[in-house]
């Protein structure tokens, strides 16, 4: 069971001007409970709600040493509508973020060699490209990520790391079909 999940808000210049929010001078983290990951290939939209956003980001796990050293494709899903009512009330996020399933995330591999600091990240729905982005478009590189949150919070041995999402946000239903691309892997999911 992985304890907890350190997301990014507003880590690509871009989706941080389509929710309509300023680009931020130090990195915004907000929390989903590490039960929220969702392993496997499908998942389900929670029944109370109006319109759930796929959110595709870069995710790391920590090792025992508290390094990244492997990553994976996830979902930050979101439900925007209680997401923008929350935040016009000056509200936590935690019910617009962190509801049961609100992270499906694939399997893991070893970070090792391989680039991450750029790269092409994609997202189709049902065959249509939704979110595309480039990894090099981060305001806050992986690296601050990481000091960032061992600085701040009690980071332990397994927890995640999710590092933002590009532009092209936009609602899930029933049925979607999504394939997810980052620095040469891929991952697919089923909404069922
Ligand atoms: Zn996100």
């Amino acid at each position: 069971m992985i304890r907890n999940i350190w997301a990014v808000g507003r880590n690509y210049s871009e989706h941080a001007a389509e929710l309509g929010n300023t680009v931020p001078q130090q990195p915004m983290i907000f929390l989903k409970a590490g039960s929220s990951a969702l392993f496997g290939h499908q998942f389900e939209l929670p029944t109370w709600s109006e319109r759930v956003d796929h959110e595709l980001e870069l995710a790391f796990k920590f090792d025992e040493q508290l390094q990244l050293s492997h990553w994976a494709l996830a979902l930050d899903l979101t439900e925007r509508v209680q997401q923008t009512r929350l935040k016009s009330q000056g509200l936590p996020w935690t019910l617009a973020k962190s509801f049961t399933g609100s992270c499906p995330i694939s399997d893991f591999a070893p970070v090792g060699k391989t680039n991450l600091a750029s790269g092409r990240i994609e997202l189709l729905v049902n065959g249509k490209s939704r979110q595309l982005g480039d990894l090099s478009q981060m305001i806050f590189p992986i690296e601050k990520l990481r000091s960032y949150v061992l600085a701040h919070f009690p980071v332990v041995e397994g927890d995640l790391l999710l590092t933002g999402t590009p532009a092209g946000v936009g609602p899930l239903s029933k049925g979607d079909h999504l394939e997810a691309f980052i620095a040469g892997r891929s991952w697919h999911w089923q909404v069922l």
